[in-house]
């Protein structure tokens, strides 16, 4: 079988060389360890700051040694009493076709109450980062304006669907004009706007006759700047993500303008999923009940194919997921 490693550190947008694909020998699982099948595997672009060696609140990948990240596996040889032959689970493991796990690192999967592949998006880190970053840090109120920046994206899709059933007036951005379409026909936004036409500035200026209440970021950089111009008294920011820089040697873009934030009051707060391990349990309750109820679609695009990691990986950078990207491994 085979692994994926980090062979570089990238300068700039990674490259397929920067990743490669080293045969291993399939491992053997000791006592409470069981051996996994990965079906699936998600790329998502905070692993862009983990190939960077700088300290940060998860450690750097190591060079030369497989990445990580969520996946979904197949369990087919367990040593366990937990888990048996067959059973689904979902983990952060190596970027490989196999993998050996202690079975405390594992948690199994009830593959009828949601598509399986639910649980690395909406029921996942990027579902829970849209709940816990919306509602705990903005706290939306019925008949608010809420701007959401990679609005097509895994995250924003669903911070964009909560927004909607808080009762608020919801504005997406993002980067195609069939992104647009989708927030709009699909999703039930009430406005969306291209960041990428020479108008955007105009367009959402258009979009916000009201002003901005919430702000929840996923991109940072100009986007952001736009959206600050825009803020009413008292607005509150939930900083998820910075995508436009992370791939920007020169660092850090922003968001800036500290005056239109002291001119608002406005909060602007950080986070990530970690400040929320205990709650977890109920965010996957709340998101559940929602699909359930058909309030909260989800998509996702599946690359199919190992050997198509890294491209699938890069394509967050470049835009060209719909929700969230995940990659077919094999079949269950
Ligand atoms: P997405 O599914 O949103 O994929 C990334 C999207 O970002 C792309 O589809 C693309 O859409 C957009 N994008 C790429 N480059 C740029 C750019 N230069 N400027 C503006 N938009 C760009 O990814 P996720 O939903 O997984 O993550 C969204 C954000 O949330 C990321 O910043 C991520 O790091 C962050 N995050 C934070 C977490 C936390 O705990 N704080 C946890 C999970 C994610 P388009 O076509 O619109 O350009």
């Amino acid at each position: 079988h085979k692994e994926i490693q980090l062979a570089n550190r990238p300068e700039g947008m990674p490259t397929n060389d920067d990743f490669n694909f080293v045969e291993k020998e399939i491992p053997i699982p000791a006592e409470n360890e069981v051996l996994l099948k990965t079906l699936y595997l998600s790329v998502d672009p905070y692993m862009r700051g983990r190939m960077r060696d700088v300290k940060s609140y998860i450690p750097p990948f190591e060079l030369n040694q497989a990445l990580t990240g969520g996946l979904l596996a197949e369990v087919v040889e367990s040593r366990s009493d937990l888990f048996e032959k067959g059973d689904i689970v979902s983990s952060n493991l190596s970027w490989a076709e196999y993998n050996v796990a202690n079975a405390s690192k594992l948690q199994k999967i009830d593959p009828t109450a949601a598509s399986i592949t639910a649980h690395l998006s909406v029921l996942g880190l990027t579902g829970l980062t849209a709940y816990f970053g919306l509602l705990d840090i903005a706290n939306p109120q019925a008949g608010e304006t809420v701007v959401v920046s990679g609005a097509a994206g895994a995250v924003g899709s669903i911070v964009g669907q909560i927004a909607k059933i808080k009762g608020t007036r919801v504005v997406g951005i993002a980067g195609s004009d069939d992104k647009i379409d989708y927030l709009i026909n699909e999703l039930g936004f009430d406005a969306a706007v291209n960041y990428k036409k020479d108008s955007f500035k105009e367009d959402l200026i258009n979009a916000l006759p009201d002003g901005v209440d919430v702000y929840f970021d996923n991109v940072g950089g100009d986007i952001s700047d736009a959206v600050i111009r825009q803020l009413n008294k008292h607005a509150r920011i939930s900083l998820c993500g910075a995508i436009s820089s992370y791939n920007n040697e020169e660092g850090d873009l922003g968001p800036r303008m500290q005056g239109q934030f002291i001119r608002t009051s406005t909060m602007m707060k950080g986070f990530t999923l970690g400040d929320y391990a205990k709650e977890l349990p109920a965010g996957v309750a709340a998101l559940t009940q929602w699909l359930q109820e058909g309030k909260l679609k989800y998509d996702e695009t599946i690359v199919e194919g190992f050997e198509n990691t890294p491209e699938a990986f890069l394509g967050l950078f470049k835009g060209t997921n719909l929700g969230k990207q995940l990659v077919k491994v094999a079949d269950p």
